[in-house]
């Protein structure tokens, strides 16, 4: 990938929290501009990353640039250019939608009124939120919360927007309306989408990573991380019972209920045995055999070419 200007640079960053839990080991990445996915299960770190590239707590070790800036050293110059939303986040009941991202516009430096003025207005649009931004926010639902937050995060064009697990608590018809709102963000600044959902970032990201348990598993662009598991992914109906026996032969990577059988994917170089049939892979398929082991971790093996066994 290399360096890009205006790109985000981690390098070596390892954080060991007071309890004792290593949440990230020694990570590296290059975040080029662009939709970047970063995807892992609960608890692999992700909030971890996020929080510190936010400038909300600082690693233990390793360096993280911003185009120029040094992000550790330099929390100043890193919030003035940042737009956080994270995975929670508290709004004023009372407040109206215009009203409280008005308030937030003078925190963040907006103090000519009328450019204040048309900057909230753009950004209400932008997020869907002109018709409704009256109304008080606690009466808000989960998406268009989430909208607002993305309208107070964009305040001041930020060079690096972070959204931690935005869709999570969103239902079908909200998620959909949220990711396209972020795929018309602009491709000039780094955006960094944190997830489990696995969908989020094969409809959204042109560059992704997977994490687990503080370690950056693979670090590829989706479409060649699916084309690196061409011709190994073979899929078998079969009874739940049979389940355990099919684990102990092959390298089950998921397993999923339809209409009271399993659905099972499998990862081989070659046709596993009768009863299975070639399946497309999908970036589902990169996840899980990520997770599980059929790809051999990135610091050992970082070309994508290199990855499937
Ligand atoms: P994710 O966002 O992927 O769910 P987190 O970064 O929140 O992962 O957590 C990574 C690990 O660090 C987990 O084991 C979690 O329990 C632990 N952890 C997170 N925050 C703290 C904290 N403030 N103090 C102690 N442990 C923490």
């Amino acid at each position: 990938m290399g360096k890009h200007p205006l790109g985000l640079s981690i390098r070596n960053v390892s954080k060991t929290y007071a309890n004792g839990v290593q949440a990230l080991h020694n990570v590296s990445l290059d975040i080029p501009p662009g939709m970047y996915g970063l995807l892992g299960p609960n608890g692999a770190g992700k909030s971890t990353l996020m929080r510190t590239l936010a400038t909300l707590q600082e690693p233990d070790a390793g360096s993280i640039r911003l185009g120029g800036i040094d992000v550790v050293h330099q929390k100043e110059a890193v919030r003035q250019t940042l737009g956080y939303l994270p995975q929670e986040f508290g709004v004023y009941p009372k407040a109206s939608a215009q009203e409280l991202l008005n308030y937030f516009a003078v925190l963040k430096g907006l103090t000519d009124r009328a450019a204040r003025q048309e900057t909230t207005e753009a950004l209400l649009r932008q997020t869907n939120l002109w018709d409704q931004r009256k109304q008080k926010l606690g009466g808000f639902s989960g998406g268009m919360k989430q909208r607002f937050g993305v309208a107070v995060a964009l305040l001041g064009n930020p060079q690096l927007l972070i959204v931690d697990e935005p869709t999570a608590g969103l239902d079908p018809a909200e998620r959909v309306r949220f990711l396209n709102l972020l795929s018309e963000l602009g491709e000039n600044s780094v955006v960094i989408l944190s997830t489990h959902i696995v969908e989020d970032v094969a409809e959204l990201c042109t560059h992704m990573a997977i994490i687990n348990r503080g370690q950056i598993l693979l670090e590829a662009p989706p479409l060649e991380a699916v084309a690196a598991l061409s011709g190994r992914i073979w899929r078998t109906l079969t009874d739940k019972q049979a389940l355990p026996a099919l684990e102990q032969e092959h390298r089950i990577i998921s397993a999923k209920l339809l209409s009271g059988r399993s659905l099972v994917r499998v990862y081989s170089p070659e046709k596993p045995g009768p009863g299975f049939e070639a399946a497309e892979p999908d970036l589902e398929d990169v996840y899980f055999s990520t997770l599980t082991g059929c790809f051999v971790p990135v610091s050992q093996q970082p070309k994508v070419e290199d990855l499937a066994l």
